[in-house]
């Protein structure tokens, strides 16, 4: 690579470093860089390495792929090109530095703690070394250093910390799309994304996320407006109910930055007055508030943030491990909630609660190993998200729900899918049982079975562990816990 090509445009470009931002709009890295006014370079690098142990599993891959093959061709469409990089990002970006001469690297923040202190690293590290170096926030409503208790420290509990949010009043005005970006003449070599393989190929497990979603800026803007428009209004009635389409189904989009959280307070707030606006924005706030305790918190993927649960004696059990994973533990809710997410890359939140609390409490498993798995397998995958929720159904979060109240996952399913439609999609063996039995097969008369076709234990597993005794067993252990 010859440095004094690129000098041929115009001297010192920007280095645009892409990461959880990849959208055009709203994004305050990408217009600072453009107002900077010199040619804009914008890279994405796969930081694997960086990451370690939190290296994106294989449905987030997924997404990324498709993700960044939208945000290459909106670039294009405004003069400029993605470049793709991988491999430590402190060395990639030194070396996309001497071979492009740039002086300044912007960037949008990101707050995992392995992320942080890169980060933080590589600022230190350029600084040193006389570049402009400046970093934005386009992944929060505010960053987590923004809002603290009345006593000065993080907030441990949600209600306080939304009042707190709520009370700083609206996000600023929203950046436009920049209409052209400029560019290098002559562009340094990007890696082929192919070549990257986050598609799996051999086996192609990937159909039902193809079926389910559309990655990209512009389709997350068109699932914003499909549900302002849509299940909006009904959304505080209808949140709870995984056979409706009664959530927005944004989280991929939010947590690949093609759409950031300001973007939707601003149209949720603004422009559809007659939705249930405040419910919806509180959860916008439980990812802000998972953020928060991220930040504040950074064992939070790995360590109870309550200490007492740090000797708790979970079992070893991998053959429920694998009933578990596979859909197969004999209730159907759970049975539906793991089958939903193997298959397309998310679950509704409310089965995201049954099925963990079913894995912590009546399988008694460790929340960590519950965690890893939808690290792997959700398209939405988060490190905050699912580290905080994990923790707050385990109970072992801060303000997390009690560890004895123990979901029924028969109960669960009766209440939150009274028709069955749920399950009935995702565990279609017994579609032919009645309503009134379907959330419990082994409770189904010979009739009813034989009327629907099943054999339990043959069509459709019996239940792996019998809940009353399981949910006894979970109570004892968590008595221990206390008396210890
Ligand atoms: C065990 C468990 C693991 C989870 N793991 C993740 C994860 O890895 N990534 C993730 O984005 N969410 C996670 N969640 C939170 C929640 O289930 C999803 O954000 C939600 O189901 C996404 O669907 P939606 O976009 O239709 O949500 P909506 O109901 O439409 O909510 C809008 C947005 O608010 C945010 N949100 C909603 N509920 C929560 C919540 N409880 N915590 C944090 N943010 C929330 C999401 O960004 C969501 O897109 C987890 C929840 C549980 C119980």
């Amino acid at each position: 690579m010859n440095p004094t090509r690129y000098a041929m445009s115009n001297a010192s470009p920007t280095l645009l470093w892409f990461r959880r931002d990849l959208r055009l709009a709203d994004n305050p890295a990408l217009t600072a860089a453009v107002r900077r006014g010199r040619p804009v370079v914008a890279v994405y690098i796969l930081d694997d390495e960086d990451a370690g142990d939190w290296a994106s599993g294989g449905a987030s891959r997924w997404w990324l792929h498709h993700s960044l093959e939208r945000l290459a061709e909106s670039l294009r469409g405004r003069g400029s090109r993605l470049i793709l990089r991988r491999g430590a990002a402190a060395a990639v970006l030194d070396r996309l530095i001497s071979e492009t001469g740039a002086e300044a690297v912007y960037w949008n923040r990101c707050y995992e703690p392995w992320a942080t202190a890169r980060d933080q690293a590589i600022k230190a590290s350029l600084r040193l070394r006389g570049h402009e170096v400046r970093s934005f926030n386009a992944s929060l409503l505010r960053e987590p250093w923004e809002i603290a208790s009345k006593v000065g420290g993080p907030y441990r509990v949600f209600t306080p910390f939304w009042k707190a949010l709520r009370a700083m009043g609206d996000p600023g005005d929203l950046l436009p799309t920049p209409d052209r970006i400029p560019t290098l003449e002559v562009a340094p070599a990007s890696d082929d994304i192919d070549a990257w393989a986050l598609t799996p190929s051999k086996p192609d497990w990937a159909f039902g996320l193809r079926a389910a979603w559309k990655p990209g800026e512009a389709a997350a803007r068109q699932r914003l407006e499909a549900f302002l428009d849509g299940a909006a209004p009904e959304y505080a009635k209808r949140r709870n109910f995984p056979g409706t389409n009664g959530t927005s189904r944004l989280s991929p989009h939010l947590h690949f930055g093609e759409i950031g959280p300001r973007q939707i307070w601003h149209a949720a707030s603004f422009h559809h007055t007659g939705m249930a606006t405040d419910q919806f924005l509180s959860e916008i706030a439980w990812r802000e508030f998972s953020h928060h305790l991220l930040f504040h918190f950074p064992m939070l993927p790995t360590t109870p943030l309550r200490p007492e649960f740090a000797d708790f004696q979970w079992s070893d059990d991998p053959g429920a491990l694998a009933a578990w994973r596979h859909g197969m533990t004999g209730y159907p809710i759970v049975d539906a909630g793991m089958r939903e997410l193997w298959a397309t890359g998310w679950m509704h939140n409310r089965v995201r609660m049954i099925v963990a609390s079913f894995l912590v409490k009546d399988l008694l498993l460790p929340w960590q190993v519950g965690a890893r798995w939808f690290w792997d397998t959700l398209v939405d995958a988060d490190l905050a998200s699912n580290s905080a929720s994990w923790q707050w159904v385990a109970g072992c979060g801060s303000d997390a729900a009690p560890f004895f109240r123990v979901f029924n996952p028969s109960l669960q399913g009766a209440k939150f899918d009274p028709q069955g439609t749920y399950v009935r999609r995702w565990v279609p063996e017994i579609a032919g049982l009645p309503d009134s039995i379907i959330h419990k097969p082994s409770d189904a008369r010979l009739i009813d079975l034989s009327d629907a076709g099943i054999r339990l234990g043959h069509d459709y597993p019996l239940p792996i562990i019998d809940h009353r005794a399981a949910r006894d067993r979970a109570l004892t252990a968590f008595r221990s816990l206390r008396a210890a």
